[in-house]
């Protein structure tokens, strides 16, 4: 039987993953600092650990592994890492179980590991138009990311670059943008843009208004966990070691990402704009890399998922009012 080791399995992409793999006949052991908050885990062995510490990365990596997948890292919606108040923990923690896992499984002779990084690390100066932002892997340097978060995924991606040239790790880099559907963080501060303006619909009555970051003409691509999860098997699988960008080139702006939801929920809702965190002005996702590497592109447009997403958060904040 083949074996999986997701580390981050408790958080929105994780979980999903885990499902994904058992679903595949594995046998997936996930590890993470908390369960996944919205439904069971899959794995047949989920260890409650801090990766931050060498020990714990020691123990969760006691047996040959065929996958291993490093989700984990101290994350967030633009209200969490734009805002600079959590920069230290976000540079300190992910960087800290980057450097443990990559070399416990070198150590343990783990030959392939997936690294998930984030089209956070492109540079500000390409993406400042918000009807031609460039996002081609090639675009990456000179590095100018716009986060402290993108500089700790550009720090990861070089040092698993790193591992794969000096100890012939089989590395695979993937570059996200910006993913989401049901079983997402949808409250609390660290939730994204689709999941927020679904809670935001869902809980103001028809007529009413929503609160918006800004002039919302700043402009982004959002990719479905399935459609995501598509693009990391197949990566994980191929000889082809990235970096490269797993997303969706259906860009839209904010305004038409909320306009999107309120016709999903068949509401009509006013927006009021006010001052936020935002990052860069325009982002998409450039995805000629991968389609030529791995023949993969999204199947399906935004608005399905949105749907999917929208009905769960309903859900959800259904149950809150019981
Ligand atoms: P998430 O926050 O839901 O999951 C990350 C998980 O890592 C969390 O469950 C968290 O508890 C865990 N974690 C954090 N510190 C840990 C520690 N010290 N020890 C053990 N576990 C720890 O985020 P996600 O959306 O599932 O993202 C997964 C990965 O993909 C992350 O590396 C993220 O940076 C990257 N990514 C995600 C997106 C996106 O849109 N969701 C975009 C770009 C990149």
């Amino acid at each position: 039987m083949k074996k999986a080791l997701v580390c981050g399995a408790g958080g929105f992409i994780g979980s999903h993953l885990v499902k994904r793999l058992k679903k595949e006949g594995f046998w997936v052991r996930g590890v993470d600092l908390k369960y996944p908050e919205f439904a069971e885990t899959a794995a047949d062995d989920f260890v409650i650990g801090d990766l931050r510490d060498q020990q714990i990365c020691r123990s969760i990596v006691d047996q040959p592994f065929n996958e291993v997948y490093q989700l984990a890292a101290d994350m967030g919606g633009a209200g969490y890492i734009f805002t600079g108040e959590n920069d230290a923990d976000i540079m300190h923690n992910s960087a800290t179980i980057n450097l443990n896992m990559l070399d416990v499984c070198y150590k343990r002779n783990i030959k392939r590991i997936f690294y998930s990084s984030s089209a956070c690390m492109y540079p500000e100066y390409n993406q400042m138009d918000p009807d031609n932002p460039k996002c081609s892997e090639d675009s990456a340097y000179p590095a100018n990311p716009d986060s402290e978060y993108g500089w700790e995924k550009l720090f990861s991606e070089r040092l698993y670059l790193a591992y794969g040239r000096n100890h012939a790790m089989e590395v695979r880099i993937a570059r996200f943008h910006n993913i989401f559907g049901p079983e997402g963080t949808w409250t609390g501060g660290k939730e994204k843009a689709p999941a927020a303006f679904c809670r935001k619909v869902a809980e103001i009555p028809n007529g009413g208004e929503i609160e918006m970051w800004g002039d919302g003409k700043q402009t982004r691509s959002f990719l479905y966990i399935d459609e995501c999860l598509d693009g990391v098997l197949r990566l994980m699988r191929s000889d082809f070691t990235g970096p490269v960008n797993i997303g969706s080139e259906e860009m839209v702006t904010i305004n038409q990402l909320a306009q999107m939801v309120m016709e999903i929920a068949g509401k009509r809702l006013s927006i009021k704009h006010i001052p936020g965190p935002l990052g860069v002005r325009g982002r998409n996702s450039d995805n000629r890399l991968i389609h030529e590497k791995l023949g993969w592109k999204p199947s399906e447009p935004l608005v399905e998922g949105l749907k999917k997403t929208y009905s769960w958060i309903v859900e959800q904040v259904e149950k809150t009012k019981k």
